[in-house]
């Protein structure tokens, strides 16, 4: 069995006909390694941005558009923001703003990192590369990522979700089961409902085991039929290029950006996610500001 028939770094949809809910699972490995191997976060960090990770993929895969999903925890401690991002093609990329010197203990929650105080919160954007941005947010409280996404989505899409994150440090594990809107709501639905996270619950009580998805989703959801799709590859990748990185450039402004040159000789900006510096000198300033088409005649519309 190889790595991708093992699951890694790949994302599967099922559907359980038997018990009218369907759901996601995903292993994230060298995905997730390479989105981190940029930076030197703290293991308290580095591990929440893992679990947002691996919520943000795992609600990707329901997008049936070009789109990206993007959490970001925000508050005033001593990680004022962390930001996940994934794609409907299933790639992720991820980073944290820890603030200088700050000391994070080891095994610290979200709200902890985030705003120790009570004044976080964590909001989740689907964004469209066509079409209306959607955003949610919920306050963050105690608690790990799973349940605070997991109540927000019971929330927020009024039908049962919840959503089960496991990570050994090298593999992260996610699972996300919706009860279906047409499901019977009755006692004995209900009932269903509870049996098949129980068995979920029981599932991610154990030690991680790299089965394929088949396999696992069928002795976890014993009873039960499980209809899955063809497995899909999780990557990371990084949207940054020269021409955002020059949009930004133009609304720091001229006077800003000249400043920076006459102080370090050129603009030297890094990407924040995958830490890819892009480096602009006077020349490149000079013609951030110049007008797009200078040889067009003032009024004239024509393309030439
Ligand atoms: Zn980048």
């Amino acid at each position: 069995m190889n790595r991708q028939q093992a699951g890694f770094d790949q994302l599967m949809r099922f559907w359980l006909d038997t018990a009218s809910a369907r759901g996601v699972v995903a292993r994230l490995d060298h995905s997730l390694s390479q989105a981190l191997e940029q930076h030197d976060y703290p293991n308290a960090v580095a591990q929440q941005l893992r679990h947002l990770a691996g919520a943000a993929v795992a609600l990707a895969s329901n997008l049936k558009q070009a789109a990206k999903i993007v959490l970001q925890a925000q508050g005033d401690g001593v990680v004022p923001l962390l930001c996940v991002e994934a794609t409907e093609a299933l790639t992720l990329r991820a980073y944290a703003n820890v603030r200088e010197g700050a000391s994070v203990m080891a095994d610290t929650d979200l709200a902890s990192l985030v705003a120790p105080q009570g004044n976080g919160r964590l909001t989740l954007t689907i964004a469209p590369d066509d079409g209306q941005m959607y955003q949610g947010i919920v306050t963050l409280r105690a608690g790990n990522v799973a349940e605070l996404l997991g109540d927000y989505l019971c929330m927020s899409q009024q039908t049962a979700t919840r959503l089960w994150l496991r990570d050994d440090g090298n593999v992260l594990e996610a699972l996300m089961l919706e009860r279906l809107p047409e499901a019977q709501h009755d006692e004995a639905g209900d009932r269903a409902w509870s049996a098949l996270v129980a068995q979920a619950d029981a599932a991610f009580a154990e030690p991680f085991m790299p089965f394929p998805f088949a396999v696992w989703l069928n002795d976890v959801f014993s009873g039960h039929v499980v209809r899955g799709q063809e497995p899909r590859a999780i990557s990371f990748a990084c949207s940054c290029t020269l021409e955002r990185v020059h949009n930004a450039l133009r609304l720091l402004g001229a006077d800003e950006l000249q400043s920076l040159l006459v102080e370090r000789g050129e603009v030297d900006t890094r990407c924040e996610f995958c830490g890819k510096r892009y480096r602009v000198d006077a020349a490149g300033v000079r013609a951030l500001f110049a007008p797009a088409d200078a040889t067009r005649a003032p009024g004239s519309d024509s393309v030439q």
